[in-house]
């Protein structure tokens, strides 16, 4: 993608959705991190689902705690591989009690230290919680910045930084929203709606698919 096309493909996500917000449900910063970990490879209507039941009776660090592992996965046991998560998550719960007060840390090196917390789950807090201009590259930020040439990478890692280089200084906040939405929505893997995309004009991608 050239790089004078880049403000005007942001431009038209923001004119099409101004304030793209997470898909994941959430009210306080713990219960995004616990949500966030509970994602990985599963859907978010999976996680809202499951953490509409847990969220009511337990969300704060010590709250979790007390529910124990297998209370803990009683709650979570329809999202794909929730032993390992409830057991991170039971992890991280006792290191924000016991090392941060109960509160989740607000920097990047503390949140990957916590168990379960990788650098994609931090970058969606930071981003998300505290309105740093991070790209937490999922699978479908890694394609669309790929197909589009926004931002061609071969490892999420590269694909990040090269966000990071690329997206205006304007659109840095909810890039992240905007290439996750038009990944999820528009741009999907098996078959591009490029018919109704409003960046197709934009977009390196060829053939386009067109209207069935
Ligand atoms: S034009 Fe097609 S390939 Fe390009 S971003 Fe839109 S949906 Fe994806």
């Amino acid at each position: 993608m050239n790089k004078r096309d880049i403000e005007p493909f942001f431009a038209a996500l923001k004119a099409a959705n101004p304030s793209p917000q997470t898909e994941l449900e959430y009210t306080t910063v713990f219960e995004l991190l616990t949500a966030v970990l509970l994602s990985a490879q599963a859907t978010d209507v999976g996680v809202n689902k499951a953490t509409r039941k847990l969220f009511p009776v337990a969300n704060t660090p010590q709250a979790i705690l007390d529910l124990g592992l297998e209370g803990l996965e009683g709650y979570i046991k329809t999202i794909g591989l929730y032993r390992s998560k409830a057991k991170h998550l039971m992890q991280t719960c006792r290191m924000l009690v016991e090392l941060h007060g109960g509160q989740v840390p607000r920097t990047r090196e503390e949140l990957e230290a916590l168990p379960g917390v990788g650098r994609k789950t931090a970058n969606v807090v930071l981003n998300v919680a505290f309105g740093e201009s991070t790209m937490a590259v999922d699978t479908h930020i890694f394609r669309v910045s790929n197909r589009t040439g926004l931002a061609p990478g071969k490892t999420p890692l590269a694909v990040e930084m090269q966000l990071l280089q690329r997206v205006p200084p304007a659109y840095a906040v909810d890039s992240h929203h905007w290439l996750i939405l038009l990944g999820r929505y528009v741009c999907q893997a098996r078959k591009p709606r490029c018919w109704e995309c409003v960046v197709a004009r934009y977009c390196d991608f060829t053939p386009k698919t067109p209207a069935p």
